[in-house]
């Protein structure tokens, strides 16, 4: 049987209970226990698949398809655990279930309400994941902050399962600010003795807490908020900022926090050091031999989480290539409304184009590819960063003048990108593009396949619009390869242009499969070409 950890957030929102989700997950996988995680958000919305990028950040697509929070990114980078549909659990999808089972009449005649129904359906859910997957050790993160309203009902499961479990079975971390005031020269533990506060007044005992703060703490410091907040003082654990994302592990492990867990989990498992993590992923990230910049044109440019699995898709290729990767995130607007992309652009050793939904800056992006194709930069496009470069290389190699995506243009006069049959009729928008895991097979005299080092790949996605065949063989006899494809739907799936040294786009999202420790093939080869280009 599972055992429980849930985490929870006091204070403010932003203190990197994911990562401190994932961090944990990856020290127990180190010891040798098989973990999952499960992230529970208490917004309305089904998925978050239909969320402005302002309101969420970036959707994290898993294998099976699901439009998740990007908290189930960071665990399936640093651990081995595989997220899925299930993974992730929102007020919405609960409310829906239960309703379901009203009208169906599951519920017998009774008074249906938040509680039993709603923590029951929350509980069960819980169950069945830590079930299916048969792991030792379920992590569940609350998402929101204590003393929120709309999370209640899932503090008030999570009391529920704890007592139900008993001890050694459940356990409790609390992830709490602890502001340091310059002026007083001191770290202020009240805020933490709040919200403590506010998780006992609804029967939640921290057993461990992890204290977020800009300067370490001292011994003094940990003893007070132990003997505040009632916990040991050994579980007060300093969660101070680090440089690299990757490092809180080694920096939670150093506080023998994994021992501390399987303590209070009654588990037993060997000791392990974070061997290839520490020696590898940290050692470069801390002194990498070379510097590579990489301009990043977007649409949700000022938003540090609208392209998380990007963004940390370059540093993985930057460590492969024992390369700090320095990120020059450009809005492509702002190139859509002045046009002077050598502005922005010049002096990039690589330039990538992400995914994206809306009219809103794709000028831009289609005067970047341009850019990067003309002056021969390494240029990596992402599915809609694979739609725009075909925009590109229809208007600008083949003459095909306002070529465009239906998607911007339904008059278009070359729609080179368009909705194909099954999407035309959709009405609603949730969960209806194509969404995860499709195999894509590659042709063997191309970059890709260099990458990849085989033929047959599969990969994610998360589009409606597709690359349209109809002006297939005209764009390939102006010099476009056709790297992949869809073999049971002919789907072009990768573009590449032989005629340029690296210029790779591809209709799927790579960075949702890459690791620091195993960068993506495709971000590794464009870090490679990009270092190259950089130093030529
Ligand atoms: N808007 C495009 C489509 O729906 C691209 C989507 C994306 O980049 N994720 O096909």
């Amino acid at each position: 049987m599972s055992k429980f950890i849930f985490i929870t957030g006091g204070v403010v929102s932003s203190l990197g209970k994911g990562i401190a989700a994932a961090s944990i997950g990856k020290l127990l996988e180190a010891r040798g226990l098989k973990t999952t995680i499960i992230k529970c958000d208490p917004y309305l919305n089904v998925d978050p698949g239909t969320m402005n990028p302002y309101q969420h950040g970036e959707v994290y697509v898993t294998e099976d398809g699901a439009e998740t929070d990007l908290d189930l990114g960071h665990y399936e980078r640093f651990t081995n655990a595989q997220v899925s549909k299930d993974s992730n659990i929102t007020t919405g999808k609960i409310y829906y279930s239960v309703i379901l089972k009203e009208r169906r009449g599951d519920y017998l005649g009774k008074t249906v309400q938040i509680i039993p129904h709603i923590t029951d359906e929350i509980k069960n859910s819980l169950k069945k994941v830590a079930h299916d997957r048969n792991v030792d050790v379920t992590i569940v993160e609350i998402g929101g902050t204590v003393g929120d309203i709309e999370s209640l009902p899932f503090l008030e499961a999570i009391r529920q399962m704890r007592w139900e479990l008993g001890e050694g079975y459940a356990l409790n971390i609390h992830v709490t600010l602890l502001p340091y005031i310059k002026s007083a020269g001191e770290h202020k533990t009240k805020p933490t003795q709040h919200s403590v506060g506010r998780l006992r007044e609804i029967g939640i005992l921290p057993d461990i807490l992890l204290c977020r703060t800009e300067r370490h703490m001292d011994k003094e410091q940990k003893d007070k908020i132990a003997l505040f907040c009632n916990v040991d003082k050994e579980s007060v654990i300093d969660a101070c900022d680090v440089k690299h994302i990757y490092e809180v592990p080694l920096v939670f492990q150093k506080q023998g926090l994994d021992d501390l867990i399987l303590k209070k989990l009654k588990l037993k498992a060997d000791s392990k050091d974070l061997g290839e993590w520490k020696d590898f992923v940290i050692q470069r990230l801390k002194n990498p031999k070379r510097e590579v910049k990489i301009s990043v044109v977007g649409k949700y440019i000022s938003l540090p989480d609208a392209y998380k699995s990007i963004y940390e898709a370059l540093v993985h290729g930057g460590i492969a290539n024992d390369a700090r990767v320095i990120i020059n995130k450009i809005d492509s607007e702002d190139i859509s409304k002045n046009g002077k992309v050598d502005k922005y652009l010049g002096g990039s050793y690589g330039v990538l184009i992400p995914g994206g939904f809306g009219t809103r800056g794709i000028e831009g992006k289609i005067l970047a590819v341009q850019f990067a194709r003309e002056r021969k930069i390494p240029f990596f496009g992402i599915c809609l960063g694979m739609q725009v470069a075909t925009i590109e290389f229809a208007r600008n190699i083949c003459g095909f003048k306002d070529a465009n995506s239906t998607e911007f243009d339904t008059d278009t006069p070359y729609p080179v990108i368009s909705l194909l049959e099954e999407q035309k009729n959709i009405k609603n928008m949730g969960a209806t593009m194509r969404l995860g895991s499709y195999a894509c097979k590659l042709t063997k005299d191309s970059l890709s396949y260099k990458a990849y080092k085989k033929e047959n790949i599969q990969e994610r996605h998360r589009h409606r619009y597709e690359f349209n065949n109809k002006y297939r063989v005209q764009l390939e006899k102006k010099g476009l390869l056709i790297a992949g494809t869809n073999p049971e739907a002919h789907l072009v799936e990768i573009i590449e242009y032989p005629e340029h040294p690296w210029f790779v786009a591809c209709q799927f999202h790579p960075e949702f499969r890459s690791k620091p420790e195993r960068a993506h093939p495709l971000f590794r080869n464009f870090i490679t070409a990009a270092a190259e280009y950089g130093s030529s």
